[in-house]
């Protein structure tokens, strides 16, 4: 498919100051940063635009202030970081209102070149509301805008859709336009076998990506405490496991689509079982694995079994485009993580394109080290989901079309 949109190839900022809306979202622990995937993810479109000789001026939402100063939700600590990644001072720009007089004099003092990060957005209350003051505030302080927040793309905010109604030139940087690329491509234009594998804990979550994902893929693998409602609608005892009741009749729904399109829909044929859930999640357990129409009615499902994980890794080895969304069991569990650690591996081994969509798959193969074995892992969990669901971005489409 292809991104229609102005990108940061197609411009040059030298001597202008470029607002760059960035997804510094990052988790921090008592003040450090304790995953920068998103900070080096973010480089090479701060990089091109200080090589073109721009005034970038960085932005980003942190966390949840849920619109007032919250010192545990500064991003001072992100300007610290991205200094030495990019071996350049970031000049942090700390206001209450993220824009003030003395931070619009700070930018006005800006060199070529230099760079400075903004507060975090969501100290403004208008932020999430898409607020017209705030995005003029904004908008004052830049010449172009460049949104590289593909994790907030799925929000119409004042820092990525709202500035850009008072901002003529406005383009995606890099990271934005490498997701879309991805997630477009394997989903529009998918090389075949496609083999889309969805887990988590509710179908609910995740009925349109479901249905979407069943007309463009070859294979929809189920697994996670989602398929549990679907083994119930198929009539079988899933025992005391995730089901969500309201939704059987949809899952007989997307059985049934599967098979008038001619899809093949895969459900879990053995499962690891307990008495209980764990508590705490990571607490020592006993479990069995059974085949899916024999589980006990006073047990729970709590990962897929390793009938199961074969069949699954076998369908990812013979794809050629793999999609890759939510756990296959309570994978916070080491016991109960086998099921996610063999997707995994499967999809490190294929030499078919794989692609990761954001949130716990993600971290989960970055904590298995698979992470460099993909060829994509979306930086943001929310809005890939809503790209699977075929929905167009609102901070996508708020930037020009080439
Ligand atoms: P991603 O983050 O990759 O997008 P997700 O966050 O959407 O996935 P969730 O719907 O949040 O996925 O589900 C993840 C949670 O599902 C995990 O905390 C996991 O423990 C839980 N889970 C997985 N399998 C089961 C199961 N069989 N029973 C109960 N919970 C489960």
């Amino acid at each position: 498919m292809g991104l229609n949109k102005k990108s940061v190839d197609d411009i040059n900022v030298k001597g202008q100051k470029v607002l760059v809306r960035c997804d510094f979202n990052v988790p921090l622990k008592e003040g450090k940063i304790t995953d920068e995937n998103r900070l080096v993810a973010a480089l090479p479109t701060i990089k091109k635009l200080v090589a073109d000789g721009g005034k970038v001026i960085l932005c980003s939402h942190l966390g949840k202030p849920k619109g007032e100063p919250k010192p545990e939700l500064s991003l001072a600590p992100v300007a610290v970081r991205l200094s030495e990644l990019l071996g350049q001072e970031v000049k942090f720009v700390a206001s209450p209102v993220v824009v003030d007089d003395s931070v619009k004099a700070a930018v006005e003092a800006m060199n070529d070149g230099e760079i400075v990060l903004l507060e975090n957005t969501r100290y403004r209350a208008e932020e999430t509301k898409n607020g017209e003051a705030f995005s003029k505030d904004l908008a004052s302080l830049a010449d172009v805008f460049v949104n590289d927040a593909f994790g907030t793309a799925h929000r119409a905010h004042c820092s990525n859709v709202g500035v850009t109604e008072f901002i003529d030139t406005c383009a995606v940087g890099y990271l934005m336009q490498k997701e879309i690329d991805f997630l477009g491509n394997a989903v529009e234009t998918p090389v075949r076998p496609f083999v889309a594998i969805l887990g988590g804990a509710k179908v609910a979550d995740k009925l349109n990506v479901i249905s979407n994902l069943l007309e463009k893929c070859d294979t929809l693998i189920i697994g996670g405490g989602m398929a549990y409602t679907f083994l119930k609608a198929k009539g079988l005892e899933v025992g005391a496991s995730l089901v969500d009741d309201t939704k059987l009749d949809y899952c007989k729904e997307m059985l049934a689509k599967a098979e008038s399109l001619g899809k093949q829909l895969l459900l879990p044929v053995d499962t690891a079982i307990a008495k209980s859930f764990p508590n705490p999640i990571d607490a020592e357990i006993d479990v069995d694995y059974v085949d899916c129409d024999a589980i006990p009615a006073d047990v729970l499902g709590l990962d897929i079994g390793p009938k199961t994980a074969e069949i699954y890794a076998e369908a990812a080895k013979t794809a050629k485009t793999v999609v890759w969304n939510g756990p296959m069991g309570v994978f916070e569990n080491p016991v109960l993580a086998k099921g996610t650690i063999a997707v995994a591996k499967a999809l490190a081994e294929t030499d078919a394109t794989t692609i990761i969509g954001g949130g716990d798959s993600a971290a989960a193969v970055n904590q298995l080290g698979f992470g460099d074995k993909m060829s994509h892992i979306s930086t943001g969990g929310g809005a890939s989901l809503e790209f699977l669901e075929g929905k167009e971005l609102p901070g996508v489409a708020a930037a020009n079309d080439k």
